[in-house]
């Protein structure tokens, strides 16, 4: 038997499954894949039980239980004042993740190009790519990470099929602002380019900034894709739930796809999120100081090591310079702290196309306060 030669040549494990099974295999710290190392809120946990219990274990309309799909409606409204309607505009998917993939295949074709700014989220390229898209990168670099709009302006062509943003922005914890929103509706002003918004981090932003969705905009709401996931708001990331709001039109071709994926997301989660959301409306609005505290915390401790803080307004992600320490590339750099300092962290250039070195380290503050305190202890030691 030959087997084929692989579609992916490009493709590897992913550098969040590599890094999280060497904290594993060395007994390190893990801050490097994000995920909270404590639970959700209880009254989520134990519905989660009830609805098992009483029988909500088949399987769901294909668009999301209803009532997750109104409760999602309610929340655009509340916070982006945007009116959808949830039987055509909300789809719930197994994780944010799926969002993303259904909507870049349900759109992109071959040889249109998509516009990814770097670093990027590592699930978007290989999808434009399987799909024949082109991804066209525009770097961002520290200290801010900011987009130079002039260069998207120069980047766009009638073959400009997609821009996918991302805010509040993993890895490099940075949000977009008011006056990018300006300058993202005047770029695709009178042309078709759809957006793909991933804002799966919306309830996580600091300092008093406001998440600017794209869904408080109607031109730039009326071509988007807005995802986010339940993941990150409610500390459940192995649950994966999350979903996408986009125009009817949009909904029913990501629906085309999400109908041949995974068809449905688990019932009894939806339900429980659904009557937590109900019953808990402002719980997102906790997050912010839940995890500045959190930020803040690793931010202090870390004024007596030698690692330099960059800005974090938004995420559970704090990105440090390591250049007073090290000389190494970062994907080494990362090896070498994880056996001096017992951490793991992720390394910045995976999330670049052209491997870009910035001398930057991304740490996940999403943890209880002892691990923060432990990772301290390793990484002050260096
Ligand atoms: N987008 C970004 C920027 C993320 O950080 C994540 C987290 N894994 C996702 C999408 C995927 O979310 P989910 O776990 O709900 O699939
Ligand atoms: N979003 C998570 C992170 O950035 C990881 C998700 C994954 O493991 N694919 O760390």
């Amino acid at each position: 038997m030959n087997y084929p030669e692989t579609k992916f040549p490009n493709v590897g494990l992913t550098i969040f499954s590599k890094m999280s099974a060497l904290a594993v295999e060395r007994g390190a710290i893990n801050l490097s894949q994000g995920f909270p190392d404590y639970d959700g809120p209880q009254a989520l946990l134990d519905s989660v039980a009830l609805q098992v219990a009483q029988g909500h274990n088949q399987y769901a309309p294909m668009t999301g239980m209803p009532q997750l799909c109104s409760a999602i409606a309610k929340k655009v409204e509340r916070l982006y004042g945007r009116s959808v309607d949830a039987n055509t505009e909300v789809t719930v998917t197994p994780g944010a993740t799926e969002a993303l993939f259904a909507a870049i295949s349900s759109t992109v074709r071959l040889g249109d190009e998509v516009i990814i700014f770097d670093p990027a989220y590592d699930s978007y390229r290989p999808a434009v790519e399987l799909n024949g898209g082109i991804p066209i990168s525009i770097p961002l670099l520290p200290p801010n990470f900011a987009i130079d709009w002039q260069r998207v302006r120069d980047t766009i062509t009638p073959r400009t099929r997609m821009i996918i943003i991302n805010t509040p922005h993993n890895p490099t914890g940075q949000v977009l602002s008011s006056a990018d929103l300006d300058e993202l509706e005047r770029c695709v002003a009178g042309t078709d380019t759809l957006i793909l918004a991933d804002e799966v981090y919306e309830h996580l932003v600091f300092d008093g900034l406001e998440h600017q969705s794209v869904n408080r905009r109607a031109s730039l709401a009326e071509r988007s894709f807005v995802v986010s996931s339940f993941g990150k708001t409610y500390h459940v990331t192995g649950w994966r739930v999350g979903y996408c709001v986009a125009p009817a039109p949009l909904s029913a071709e990501l629906r085309k796809v999400h109908q041949y994926v995974t068809f449905n997301t688990h019932t009894p989660l939806q339900c429980a999120i659904a009557d937590f959301m109900q019953a808990e409306p402002d719980y997102p609005q906790t997050l912010p100081g839940f995890f500045s505290a959190k930020r803040d915390r690793l931010a202090r401790g870390l004024e007596q090591s030698r690692f330099k803080l960059l800005n974090s307004s938004g995420t559970y992600f704090q990105l440090v310079d390591y250049t007073s320490i090290s000389d190494l590339p970062d994907d080494q750099f990362v090896v070498w702290l994880l056996e001096q300092a017992g951490v793991a962290a992720i390394p910045l250039s995976p999330f670049y196309a052209n491997g870009e070195q910035t001398g930057c380290v991304r740490l996940c503050f999403a943890k209880q306060d002892e691990t923060i305190d432990q990772a301290l202890e390793g990484l002050c030691s260096i």
